[in-house]
């Protein structure tokens, strides 16, 4: 990494730091999930960035990739989670945090235990610990609090434009004896009262391109160079893409995605349907000195 990609990632950090305070700030209870998505996404942009990916507000237990579509209805309640991304020219800073919004105890422990766990992971990262015993501390944290690891989603490492690289950093202790080189990656634990794994639900309007193939109708064809143009391969949504082109464009979307030129996640919904806490940090790390750029 040259001087200049680190002061773009930098950069996401320091303004993924101030959305996040602004995040905490405009969310209420009953509020449209829509309104916090776009004011979320309009601060990154007014601040001089872009979203790293669609902002996620996956409540109770939804773990993950929810983001509202463009007619949403659905309001803030709950244990809810919001996971955003700032990306500077492709280098991507993501971070979560996790609120409770029905005055719940049990939502607090929960939440107190994957931030603690989090805490945890980046002492361990900071000693030069191998991913096994990282993913070791961040699940004796979670299960030290009474709850359970989500041991089917990780942290990853990241690169420019590509937000889910090489490496996964595990929730648990996989006897991975691998150690973390020099480079970018985001620690995210997950604490649940439910079993500790996720399943594919629901489409989630959330996409990314695989493979940018000639389409030969003229809308379905704006649309793909809309996305090279816009989202190159980071995580785009469906509302991103209404809003440029209409409800017109749904259907394209849908083709895009049957032609393999896009990908659709799936929501994650914890097995057991309990309630799913998470809190996220994007750490450098540079010849054994580590930063947490989003802190
Ligand atoms: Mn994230
Ligand atoms: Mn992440």
């Amino acid at each position: 990494m040259n001087p200049t990609q680190k002061q773009k990632i930098i950069k996401a950090g320091q303004i993924a730091v101030q959305i996040r305070e602004y995040a905490k700030s405009i969310i209420k209870k009953d509020k449209p999930l829509l309104e916090i998505a776009e004011q979320i996404e309009s601060k990154i942009i007014e601040l001089g960035a872009k979203p790293g990916f669609p902002t996620n507000l996956s409540i109770n237990e939804i773990a993950a990739h929810y983001t509202p579509t463009y007619d949403d209805n659905t309001i803030a309640h709950g244990l809810l989670k919001v996971d955003f991304g700032v990306s500077v020219d492709g280098w991507i800073a993501d971070t979560a945090f996790s609120v409770d919004l029905e005055n719940s105890d049990e939502n607090k422990k929960l939440i107190a235990a994957s931030e603690k766990a989090l805490q945890e992971a980046i002492k361990s990262v900071k000693q030069n610990k191998n991913l096994g015993q990282i993913g070791e501390k961040i699940q004796d944290t979670i299960t030290e609090a009474g709850f359970s690891p989500i041991k089917n989603l990780s942290g990853h490492q990241i690169e420019q434009y590509n937000l889910h690289a090489g490496l996964t950093i595990p929730n648990y202790n996989t006897q991975s004896v691998k150690t973390l080189n020099n480079g970018i990656y985001a620690i995210e634990p997950f604490a649940t009262t439910g079993q500790g794994q996720v399943y594919d639900s629901k489409d989630s309007g959330i996409y990314k391109l695989i493979t940018p193939k000639n389409v030969r109708d003229k809308t379905a064809r704006e649309i793909v160079n809309y996305i090279i143009e816009e989202y190159k391969t980071i995580p785009f949504c469906s509302r991103w893409i209404v809003k440029k082109f209409g409800t017109r464009a749904l259907i394209y979307l849908k083709q895009l995605e049957q032609q393999e030129i896009i990908h659709q996640f799936k929501q994650l919904i914890e097995k057991a349907k309990g309630k799913v806490s998470q809190t996220e940090h994007t750490i450098l790390i540079e010849n054994q000195k580590v930063t947490t750029i989003t802190k």
